[in-house]
């Protein structure tokens, strides 16, 4: 039983609250976090799944990339999806769709080393904003770069959504949860826990006074002795996505790198 006792309250509070989890499917354990939490704190359940091409580069992995669809289902019903949302492409892009650019937190890291990436998750989760409704959503602060991208869209769109974002789930070596970890071969997945313990040296190094230029290159080097072919290693403030020596409650740690052809990102918060 809700008890609500002002006009603003109850407007506050949706009698059928949606909770939305946008996904591309080939759920893991990070996923069924999301909507885990979602039916938590909401009526309903809506899960998106939607390889959304927009957002792959030419060169990417879209053709390949794995749609285990009646176990995704399953696993989202679950975890207590009420509903499975997967349109067909054509149904969602027309020719010559209108895109939508979001400025500045786009510019570098996943922006830069993947053109165009961003106006595909913008549009994309605009569109499905306004089909589902949703009253809150939920993303994972495993792409974080993409929670800036969406918290700016959201506030410069004005989509009368509630934004949640939730903890990266880790598998038990440390290594984030990835629909892409599928793609490692045995000895590279032995190799891929290094990136977040790389990420948390190079947060101690910091947290110990140490210059961020040379903890910084240190890590660089750390990846690339491990057999990583890393995209960038930086201290980022999450309002901007752009580089900072300053240390507070914004700084992450961010890193890309490609192990064999799989690519893989993960982030740390500084003062976590
Ligand atoms: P994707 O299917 O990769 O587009 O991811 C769908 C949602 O799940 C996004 O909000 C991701 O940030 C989130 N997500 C992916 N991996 C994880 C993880 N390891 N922990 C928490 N959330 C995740």
């Amino acid at each position: 039983l809700i008890v609500v006792k002002s006009i603003g309250d109850l407007k506050r509070e949706p009698l059928n609250s949606i909770g939305f989890v946008p996904t591309m499917g080939a759920l893991h354990a990070g996923h069924l976090s999301l909507i885990e939490r979602a039916k938590q704190e909401n009526d309903r359940v809506v899960v998106s799944v939607f390889v959304n091409p927009t957002q792959f580069g030419p060169n990417e992995d879209l053709s390949k990339y794995p749609r285990p669809f009646e176990r995704d289902c399953e696993l989202a019903e679950k975890a207590g999806a009420d509903i499975i949302f997967s349109p067909s492409v054509e149904e969602i892009y027309p020719t010559n769709p209108t895109m939508i650019h979001v400025p500045i937190v786009t510019h570098f890291l996943e922006g830069e080393f993947r053109p165009g990436h961003f106006d595909g998750v913008a549009t994309i989760v605009s569109k499905l904003f306004n089909i589902v409704q949703p009253t809150r959503a939920y993303f994972g602060l495993k792409d974080l770069q993409q929670c800036a991208v969406i918290r700016k869209l959201v506030k410069d769109l004005n989509h009368a959504v509630e934004l949640i974002f939730c903890d990266t789930v880790r598998e038990l070596d440390g290594l984030a949860m990835s629909s892409r970890n599928a793609y490692l071969s045995q000895s590279d997945r032995e190799i891929a826990p290094q990136i977040y313990r790389i990420l948390r040296l190079c947060q101690a190094d910091l947290l110990n006074h140490i210059e961020p230029k040379l903890a910084l290159s240190s890590s660089m080097g750390q990846l690339l002795d491990n057999g990583f072919e890393p995209d960038y290693f930086a201290l980022v403030d999450w309002n901007t996505m752009s580089p900072t020596e300053v240390i507070d409650e914004n700084s992450f740690l961010v890193v890309a790198a490609r192990l064999g052809t799989t690519r893989l990102i993960d982030n740390l918060k500084l003062l976590g």
